[in-house]
């Protein structure tokens, strides 16, 4: 039976960056390596090739690979376009359109941003601390510090136990109002840079974006805002999705036949549902493992993490 693997991309970066050298990335000479074994070992998959195993069962004398790079970052113009061009080996990219239209970073890359600055996760979780009480926070919405913290403080991933808490706290918990505000302060204290100047040399362009699939590169709805979806009600959940399908459109891929890629890797039953009705073939999470065809959907493709490549 034909094997299946999807591996999950983020950022991809030379030995020594000025920019956020603390920032959480795959080395450039690593990723290098990594294609080539990939490419050695396995059928690196193009869209076509996905329509064949996935819609038509078709077998494949060589095991399958998918190259799949989250969220948009200009790493994946100026370092991955080139190297996979150069092998004519397709990559699926999945940014989050607001942050390639609008040039604004997601909540995601705030919180991300601020943990690789100066400061600490025990600075930033004692001035959320603070700020929760001086805002008025639990007076306001009902949640309750402690309690959060007992909940969702747990380590997860690659992640130490007080990074989740920020990270979940940033991203998701609080409410939208009250995060912003928290963000600004924030990176306005720790980070010496506009948000604006730091998404425009983090993210790549829609000029960009549209080179590469002019490029031969194929480009999936990572949503709008980046939010954790099973969070979010029926209506915003379509809107999240379908904002994504425009900008498809707008880079110049086709209506029909597009891949979904989670956000955070959040779905439920309901985002399935919107997925199914507006013409998804495919959905991508983050659950760390190669696909099993007889128990896995294809609306729930699980993906390798990176760092985890040389164990496949
Ligand atoms: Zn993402």
């Amino acid at each position: 039976m034909t094997k299946f693997i999807s591996v999950m991309y983020h950022q991809v970066r030379r030995k020594k960056e000025n920019f956020f050298p603390k920032l959480v990335s795959l080395k450039l000479n690593n990723f290098k390596k990594q294609i080539n074994y990939l490419d050695k070992k396995y059928h690196i998959v193009n869209i076509d090739d996905l329509k064949d195993f996935f819609i038509k069962r078709k077998k494949f004398k060589k095991n399958l690979c998918m190259l799949t790079f989250d969220d948009g970052y200009s790493s994946h113009y100026n370092y991955v376009f080139p190297i996979l061009k150069q092998k004519g080996l397709q990559g699926f990219f999945f940014p989050p359109s607001r942050a390639i239209e609008n040039c604004e970073l997601t909540d995601q890359n705030k919180a991300q941003i601020l943990l690789a600055s100066g400061a600490t996760v025990y600075d930033l979780n004692e001035e959320l601390r603070n700020l929760f009480i001086s805002m008025k926070i639990k007076e306001k919405t009902k949640l309750d510090y402690d309690k959060l913290e007992k909940k969702f403080k747990k380590p997860y991933g690659f992640d130490n136990a007080d990074t989740i808490f920020f990270k979940r706290m940033m991203q998701t918990i609080l409410p939208i109002n009250f995060k912003s505000k928290i963000f600004n302060l924030l990176i306005k204290k720790y980070v010496n840079k506009s948000q604006k100047s730091i998404a425009k040399e983090f993210y790549f362009s829609l000029t960009q974006a549209k080179l590469m699939v002019r490029g031969g590169m194929f480009f999936g709805n990572h949503c709008y805002n980046h939010l954790w979806l099973e969070n979010q009600e029926e209506n915003k959940q379509k809107i999240e999705i379908l904002k994504g399908i425009k900008f498809l459109r707008k880079i110049g891929m086709k209506r029909t036949d597009w891949i979904m890629c989670y956000p955070y890797g959040s779905y439920n039953k309901t985002t399935i549902k919107i997925l199914k009705n507006n013409d998804c073939f495919l959905g991508l999470t983050t659950i760390n493992k190669e696909y099993n065809i007889k128990k896995d959907t294809v609306f729930e493709i699980p993906r390798i993490d990176c760092n985890n490549v040389f164990e496949y």
